[in-house]
């Protein structure tokens, strides 16, 4: 049986342009860091750094936990490729959004855990074993009781302007850690998974929310239902890791074979 190890975090870009995912997770073409993919860790760091505070109750301000945002910044600037924003711009988006986040979405959650590294988890598709791994950014508890996911999403359509939160592409990511989670602490996340979207060119917050999302990866074993899951370990076995010019990543900041790519007539 043919093995292969995937990142929830990327299972959602292997429907988006499969040859892009190719290229990247198997081939390994490493690619510049953008300065909007620095914002998003960047707001990860800071934003993790006050959630684990209001969790211990250690009394992190969040202008304090701001710096956690500079400091990761700082750290990763040589890896980036400069174009379209200064680091002086990362810095200062960045603390904007960690605010918008600290201010307009942590405080409506409970959080019982901040960046959940699970263990490993494989499951069998057709002849392919698939070990899926994957960090969650958070688990809330709901006033009665029940648990659910939450991730944070940063980008330029992360929210609309009429403050909507996208949620469609990110269900495939959102079902594996929903999988990942139930196994490591043996629990139900019954809640939906929030996704809490920050807008870096509207400044704009909002929440959207995925139901079923380990049902929408998984199927139904039992009817027979196929899930998201059998549909990537299709893409896979086939070898036909097709090209999709239309796609929001089809950019040469996104996609490593940008200029060399047959789907795009080069
Ligand atoms: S250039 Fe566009 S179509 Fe080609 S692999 Fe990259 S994202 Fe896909």
């Amino acid at each position: 049986m043919n093995q292969i190890t995937i990142r929830a975090s990327s299972l959602g870009s292997l429907f988006d342009c499969p040859a892009s995912w190719y290229a990247k997770h198997i081939e390994r073409i490493q690619m510049p860091r953008s300065p909007r993919s620095l914002i998003g860790n960047a707001v990860h760091h800071a934003a993790a750094a006050y959630d684990v505070s209001r969790m211990n109750k250690s009394g992190l301000t969040i202008n304090e936990a701001a710096g956690a945002a500079v400091d990761y910044i700082k750290q990763y600037t040589t890896e980036v490729a400069w174009e379209g924003l200064t680091q002086k711009d990362v810095e200062s988006k960045s603390i904007e959004l960690h605010q918008t986040y600290c201010a307009k979405i942590a405080p409506n959650y409970d959080f019982v855990a901040v960046e959940v590294k699970c263990e490993p988890i494989t499951i069998k598709v057709g002849n392919l074993a698939i070990t899926l791994t994957g960090e969650m950014d958070r688990i809330y508890q709901s006033f009665d009781g029940g648990m659910g996911g939450m991730d944070l999403k940063t980008g330029q359509n992360a929210v609309s302007k009429d403050g909507e939160v996208a949620t469609a592409e990110h269900i495939p990511q959102m079902g594996v850690y929903t999988v990942l989670a139930e196994e490591y602490y043996g629990i139900e996340l019954t809640e939906p998974f929030a996704i809490a979207g920050l807008s870096t060119t509207n400044g704009q917050a909002g929440i959207g929310l995925i139901h079923h999302a380990k049902h929408l990866l998984l199927g139904n074993p039992e009817t027979g239902e196929y899930g998201l899951l059998h549909h990537a370990g299709k893409i896979i076995e086939s070898g036909n890791f097709y090209g999709n010019p239309r796609s929001m990543i089809c950019n040469k900041q996104y996609c490593p074979v940008f200029n060399r790519c047959k789907f795009r007539g080069k």
